[in-house]
């Protein structure tokens, strides 16, 4: 899809207040929503200084958004990319894994890292960046200042005129940078899908405004699918044509309505939420749960 054309859909709800949704999952189904963001910027700058082989290094877990979104936009723009992933384990059996399987199919090379060592991503930085010296070097999911810099494409001249503006939270970069660019009027709700006390301060610094409120909508821990999210997912789906991921956007939009149920906004409010993307997750997801035996996701 043409960036400039990413629909805002409204949510038919009947409850003194107007919801809609910005499809940023139209962007790419692999390359969706606030990922591609926040790499454009990156990738840009990189190619900026025209390195001679460029290739480019990320960190993400077995299903993570950020991961399939490198390894399409590096097998588009024909850069070398390598994934550091998170889990030993899955050397033997990542091509069970959905993610890990399209990526490599988008040429990703992996290296897979105990979590213990996963934890210390400085001193591996360090090392990666000595034994690649040319190489873009990307944190987890994406978040650092170019990043936020990317997020200011999701805001355009149509979103000036909402009162709230909503997306999920994971790093934080994302809402970093919608709190940044948003008009002087607007407010900001973070549903935040990870249990993490750090965040206010980490969006606060990469922002530096303070027009954001965040709210917990992690139910059960990042990743973490219970079957009222489940069923959330599937009667959205049913009932407004609009797929949510079980990691972000499902959490985000259910956490929104039961804020709405508890009349956190003000009768007359217009609401923005961002469809942020992740929908690549889901096959992942259901690959997990019918393991488990349990209601899959609508696909
Ligand atoms: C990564 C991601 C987020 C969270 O973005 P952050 O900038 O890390 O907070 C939200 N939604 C989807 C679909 C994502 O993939």
């Amino acid at each position: 899809m043409e960036i400039s054309k990413i629909p805002i859909i409204k949510i038919p709800i009947n409850k003194g207040i107007e919801i809609f949704i910005k499809r940023e999952d139209l962007i790419d189904p692999d390359i969706s929503g606030n990922k591609f963001w926040k790499l454009l910027h990156n990738i840009k700058n990189y190619l900026g200084t025209h390195p001679k082989e460029p290739f480019i290094i990320t960190y993400g877990g077995a299903f993570s958004n950020h991961i399939a979104a490198t390894a399409v936009l590096g097998k588009k723009l024909n850069i070398k990319t390598l994934g550091i992933i998170r889990g030993e384990e899955l050397n033997r059996k990542w091509h069970l894994n959905p993610t890990l399987k399209k990526a490599n199919e988008n040429k990703m090379d992996f290296r897979f890292v105990d979590r213990e060592s996963y934890r210390d991503k400085h001193k591996m930085t360090l090392a990666l960046q000595e034994e690649f010296p040319n190489a873009l070097i990307i944190p987890e999911g994406g978040t650092n200042h170019l990043a936020v810099e990317g997020i200011k494409g999701m805001l355009t001249s149509e979103t000036k005129y909402f009162d709230y503006l909503c997306s999920a939270v994971g790093t934080g970069g994302t809402l970093a940078g919608i709190s940044k660019y948003a008009e002087p009027e607007q407010a900001v709700i973070g549903l935040k899908v990870v249990n993490d006390e750090s965040l206010h301060q980490r969006i606060l610094s990469l922002s530096q405004r303070t027009n954001f409120q965040l709210e917990d909508a992690h139910y059960g821990g990042y990743g973490k699918i219970n079957d009222e999210l489940i069923r959330f997912i599937n009667e959205f789906r049913a009932k407004f044509g609009i797929p949510l991921d079980p990691v972000y956007t499902g959490k985000a939009m259910m956490k929104l309505m039961k804020l709405i149920d508890q009349n956190y906004f003000e009768i007359g409010s217009k609401i923005l939420m961002f469809h942020t993307g992740g929908l690549q997750g889901i096959e992942g997801a259901n690959y997990l749960l019918k393991k488990q035996n349990r209601t899959l996701i609508d696909i």
